[in-house]
């Protein structure tokens, strides 16, 4: 908790982050067409690749838990994997970060998708982020951060001086805290939209 007060007594006072990329004084950045980016939406699948690709963003980093695939494994996200291997064909570059513990449901979801991944994350702090694109070989004004959680996703991509969407969380049974502060860090899963089974136990046979 004291390192992220620190973090985030740094990013309040423009200092430098301590990866690589935070060289780049942060009082100085600004993605010039960011605003032209969403900050939320109902499901990863109705942002907007061409958009993305305007506003210069070359590459995704994704979170997993109730943003692809729902915690108790019971929801998928509409055309997430489609969305995803579209934008992959537009040149987009992916990286999953989750900070969930049960490795394996990692695993599973970057072998299927064929993208990196680094779990448990510890988002929202900064060094996970920072990892993701020195890995895809890309700057802050380059990624846009997608996630349901505004304490993990959206605060780790302002820390690191990215862009972010939030999607709305998938259905999903919720943990003590988040029966009280849910409404402050997440969005509610509109009840028009559509929603995708998943059978988890057909996929991660080997794991149970
Ligand atoms: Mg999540």
């Amino acid at each position: 908790m004291l390192n992220l007060l620190t973090i985030v007594f740094k990013r309040l006072t423009t200092l430098n982050f301590q990866c690589a990329l935070r060289r780049q004084p942060t009082s100085k950045y600004k993605s010039p067409k960011s605003s032209s980016i969403p900050t939320n939406v109902d499901i990863l699948a109705s942002i907007d690749i061409h958009q993305l690709k305007l506003a210069g963003i070359r590459g995704v980093i994704l979170d997993l838990d109730n943003t692809i695939v729902s915690e108790d494994d019971r929801y998928l996200s509409p055309y997430s994997e489609a969305w995803i291997r579209q934008a992959k064909e537009m040149g987009i570059k992916f990286f999953f970060l989750s900070n969930g513990k049960r490795r394996y449901r990692v695993e599973y979801w970057s072998s299927y998708l064929d993208i990196p991944a680094t779990s448990p994350a510890k988002k929202p702090f900064p060094n996970a982020f920072c990892k993701a694109m020195r890995y895809m070989k890309l700057t802050p004004k380059e990624v846009v951060i997608v996630g349901d959680s505004r304490h993990t996703d959206i605060l780790g991509a302002w820390l690191v001086c990215c862009s972010s969407i939030q999607v709305a969380s998938l259905p999903h049974p919720p943990r003590w805290w988040e029966r009280v502060l849910g409404k402050y860090v997440q969005i509610p899963y509109p009840l028009n939209q559509k929603l995708w089974d998943f059978q988890s136990s057909n996929y991660y046979h080997s794991n149970y």
